[in-house]
């Protein structure tokens, strides 16, 4: 026999593997059918590395304890699938509603309203006074309306969705006038010339970058124009020779046409901000006062909720909303809805709003909080990188972050982190210490910033979990 043949006969059937003590274990954990395909996918390797006559893998056939080497691997494939990839982590990236992140934090009320509506059967669309079959936006769009002073409402599944059917239904094949200073992306996939594409909508691009008059909006009307659109442009600012027009000025516009105006807020508070010392943003309730017939925004920006797209303003054209057949394919899932729910709730008692809503407690944290804070934990990490890294307690500023106020930041506090190296070696240094904090069992995810890896403490909550896990902290 050659030692092509030889070598096949060396490897074990998937019913040894199966029945192995060191998989035994794995399979009474996660069941047989993963370790069995991850098994299949083994061997099929090995017997194409021994066709190919792969020798390192003809040795490592004949080695005592191949067949326990083989197992670890399995096991360690399989654990890994298993473990999941989505997990907690620390943001002290300074950034507090970081969209890479999951945005805002939910308040408890929220998540136990979401725990209970996952784990039952749930009146979502049904009439209970009726016994007939009801509507999944009516849970919550008399709230929405109390609050806002919007006629209607609906929900989708993110405010690009809200956008996108909005357009679609008031505007399919025909124009939506919009400013170019208001052509914005945000977050690279969401661009509103393509979400004009997508929304079967033709863009029509009206002043300049840095100044747009009523008179360009005026001018554009004509009989295929549908909707007067106004973008927030959440994410950047235009400073110096500029000029937009202001939503009442468009709202009067609107309505001496008969053309709907439709806002599109992005973050949408319902609170003035400034009454918890934040930078003042036009809220919703404001934008529908001065005129705009719908208004468009997310969920889980300033709102502080899960991820939705709100959809409020004239009943005529929210029912006109409802019955696109997108709207079915954009709807809110039942367990978002019980979260936002409660979210929006706490807006209806605005005192304690601050106290409950775990967003605005990030926002309006004291410095002298984090300081402290920072204070605490420089001696344990200063224990830990010993030799490799100097720390230092610095002021730093937070983002709001999604777009949310881009230009106004939170003076907040830092440990900044600064590596040991050589000449030369700074930024290797540097991503290793950064790789370290990301690799622990709860990563925790900074900035780095001019040779510094900069963990902003404003979003950390425990600083005990925090400490603990410095320990397995590695550096190579
Ligand atoms: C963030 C944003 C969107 C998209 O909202 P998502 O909830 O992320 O889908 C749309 N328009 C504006 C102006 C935004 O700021």
């Amino acid at each position: 026999m050659n030692l092509q043949a030889k070598s096949f006969k060396l490897l074990p059937s998937i019913d040894k593997l199966l029945q192995s003590k060191e998989l035994k274990p794995l399979i009474n954990r996660v069941g047989q059918d993963a370790v069995k395909s991850e098994s299949r996918s083994q061997l099929d390797s090995l017997r194409t590395a021994i066709a190919n006559n792969d020798e390192r893998i003809l040795k490592r056939l004949t080695e005592d304890k191949f067949l326990e080497a083989l197992c670890v691997t399995i096991k360690a494939n399989v654990e890994s699938e298993f473990a999941g990839s989505l997990l907690p982590v620390f943001n002290l990236t300074g950034t507090v509603l970081h969209t890479n992140l999951g945005r805002a934090r939910l308040p408890q009320k929220a998540i136990s309203a979401m725990q209970v509506i996952a784990s039952e059967a749930v009146n979502l669309e049904y009439d209970l006074a009726a016994g007939t079959r009801g509507d999944r936006d009516s849970h919550i769009e008399e709230t929405l309306c109390n609050i806002t002073g919007a006629e209607a409402a609906t929900i989708v599944n993110n405010n690009a969705a809200a956008v996108l059917l909005v357009l679609n239904t008031l505007a399919e094949k025909k124009e939506v006038v919009v400013s170019r200073g208001e052509l914005v992306e945000i977050g690279g996939s969401f661009r509103i010339p393509d979400v004009m594409k997508s929304a079967n909508c033709e863009l029509k691009e009206i002043g300049t970058t840095n100044r747009t008059h009523l008179r360009d909006y005026e001018a554009a009307v004509n009989k295929n124009t549908a909707v007067f659109m106004k973008v927030h442009t959440s994410n950047y600012e235009i400073k110096g020779f500029v000029n937009s027009v202001s939503e009442s000025e468009l709202g009067g516009l609107a309505k001496k046409h008969n053309l709907p105006f439709v806002s599109d807020l992005g973050s949408g508070t319902l609170i003035d901000l400034t009454r918890f010392n934040l930078p003042r943003e036009i809220t919703v309730q404001e934008s529908i006062q001065m005129g705009a017939d719908i208004v468009t925004f997310s969920g889980d920006k300033l709102l502080g909720g899960p991820q939705a797209g709100i959809i409020v303003g004239k009943a005529n054209l929210i029912s006109k909303i409802k019955s696109n057949p997108l709207k079915r394919a954009l709807r809110i899932d039942k367990i978002t809805l019980a979260g936002l729910k409660e979210v929006i709730n706490l807006y209806r008692d605005s005192s304690r709003l601050q106290k409950r809503l775990p967003l605005l407690q990030d926002l309006t944290r004291p410095t002298e909080d984090i300081q402290n804070l920072a204070t605490q934990l420089l001696p344990s990490l200063r224990r830990v990188l010993s030799d490799r890294a100097t720390i230092e307690v610095r002021p730093c500023l937070s983002q709001i972050g999604s777009g949310a106020l881009p230009l106004s930041l939170l003076p907040s506090m830092a440990l900044e982190i600064t590596p040991v190296a050589e000449k030369g070696q700074t930024d290797a240094a540097l991503s290793n210490l950064s790789h370290a904090f990301r690799k622990l069992s709860k990563p925790v995810i900074g900035r780095i910033h001019d040779g510094k890896l900069i963990f902003d403490l404003r979003c950390l909550q425990d600083k005990k979990e925090f400490e603990a896990q410095l320990v397995e902290l590695h550096l190579s």
